[in-house]
């Protein structure tokens, strides 16, 4: 007989004997202290640190307006949304979220699913699986949760070029023109802090006929007029049918939207599996991303202050010599290369320097380019950024990852 316990220890220690072993730090964020953190870990004392790796770029998940809109929320409907958004879990919350989002993107419909990556699987899936004869087409350093909504969809997929607009028009060239082809893509791609060129790529894709998809997850309250993302940072939401975003990052709630025009909304509210049999987000999840979605329409202080914070340590960093990637935006990644490095070196920065930096390693991204991903935020302050830069120099000093001045 088929020993399953075998198999799934053959296949941990697989990972484990290749450096990839997922080893989760188990951190109590305290609300009103982000980005200071308690580490709380089995066996070993309580360890307060300084948080360099999160996605709360703004520091909206504790922001007072938000808290207050969730408390009121939870205080007056309960913690769970009771069904789903079928049968008995539409909330007027969410109906608000998903009108405010059709808002901000000036399009005349939205949908709310329970995280970006459902929004960016479902829809993609959904999409491939009922346009007669769809082909995808594809970014080649896409997000696992679209790269499995096209494969899980059954559609044809042309992978193109990384932000490469010449690549997408050659395999688009060599397509049928009387088939649905739908091309994917990210505003901010979130391991190398990179940004696509939209104008080009939405040109191509527009230029023969095809339904563009953005993924904003990183992008949006972070990015654009009133935080609205990259695509209408470029002027260009009319031309993008489709406009994913994220909840859980600049917003610091939890969830995924896409907005489009009201027809294709209708369309996948309908037929998406992953917005159907699933129970709707709770409402004071849905208060307090509403409340995040509306403060960052009006303020630009945290957005501010958020670049300052960014521009400074990218400019300590790179003045220590340190090998950061060039990265465009709020996400600073450094390369150390090496899965073991990147594990030994993230260790010492929590014991040593109270330094809370979580190794990136294979499959997330490419073998020989193990990183930190580091994140700073509006709330970081000098003293950190200043703690953060003797840390990693002294760290990758002693693996000889830089030299001494
Ligand atoms: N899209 C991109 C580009 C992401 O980086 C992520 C997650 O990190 C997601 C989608 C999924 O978003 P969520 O965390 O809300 O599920």
């Amino acid at each position: 007989m088929f020993s399953f316990g075998e198999f799934f220890e053959a296949q941990v220690q697989a990972l484990r004997r290749e450096q990839r072993y997922r080893r989760f730090r188990i951190l109590g964020r305290r609300a009103g202290e982000f980005p200071r953190a308690r580490l709380a870990e089995p066996d070993r004392p309580p360890r307060d640190v300084v948080v360099w790796c999160s996605n709360d770029y703004l520091g909206m998940s504790q922001h007072p307006t938000v808290l207050a809109a969730g408390h009121e929320a939870l205080g007056r409907y309960g913690a769970g949304a009771g069904g789903t958004r079928n049968i008995s879990g539409t909330h007027e919350l969410i109906v608000a979220l998903e009108s405010e989002l059709a808002s901000l993107h000036r399009k005349s419909g939205a949908l709310v699913f329970s995280s970006g990556y459902v929004a960016n699987d479902t829809t993609l899936a959904t999409l491939g699986r009922n346009l007669p004869g769809c082909t995808f087409f594809s970014d080649a350093s896409n997000h696992a949760s679209m790269i499995e909504g096209i494969r899980r969809s059954g559609a044809g997929c042309e992978v193109f070029a990384h932000n490469d607009p010449d690549s997408l028009h050659r395999l688009l060239a060599r397509s049928d023109p009387a088939t649905p082809r739908v091309v994917a893509f990210e505003s901010l791609y979130s391991m190398d802090g990179d940004i696509a060129p939209i104008p080009a790529l939405v040109a191509t894709a527009k230029h023969h006929g095809a339904l563009v998809f953005v993924d904003e997850t990183h992008a949006v309250g972070v990015h654009g007029p009133e935080g609205a993302g990259l695509v209408a940072q470029a002027g260009l939401l009319e031309q993008v049918d489709i406009v994913q975003g994220g909840l859980g990052k600049g917003y610091g709630a939890v969830g995924g939207f896409v907005t489009a025009n009201a027809t294709l909304i209708d369309f996948l509210r309908s037929y998406a599996p992953g917005f159907i049999f699933t129970t709707a987000l709770p409402p004071a999840v849905a208060a307090s991303a509403l409340a995040s979605v509306r403060h960052l329409r009006q303020s630009l202080r945290e957005r501010r202050t958020l670049f300052e914070r960014v521009t400074a340590v990218r400019s300590a960093l790179e003045l220590a010599g340190l090998p950061l990637l060039n990265s465009e935006s709020q996400i600073l990644p450094l390369i150390v290369g090496d899965s073991a490095v990147c594990e030994r070196v993230a260790d010492r920065l929590i014991d040593v320097h109270g330094v809370y930096l979580q190794p990136i390693n294979y499959p997330t991204v490419p073998r020989g380019s193990e990183r930190f991903r580091i994140t700073p935020t509006a709330l970081h302050t000098d003293p950190m950024a200043e703690a953060l830069l003797v840390a990693l120099r002294a760290e990758l000093l002693r693996e000889d990852i830089v030299r001494a001045a």
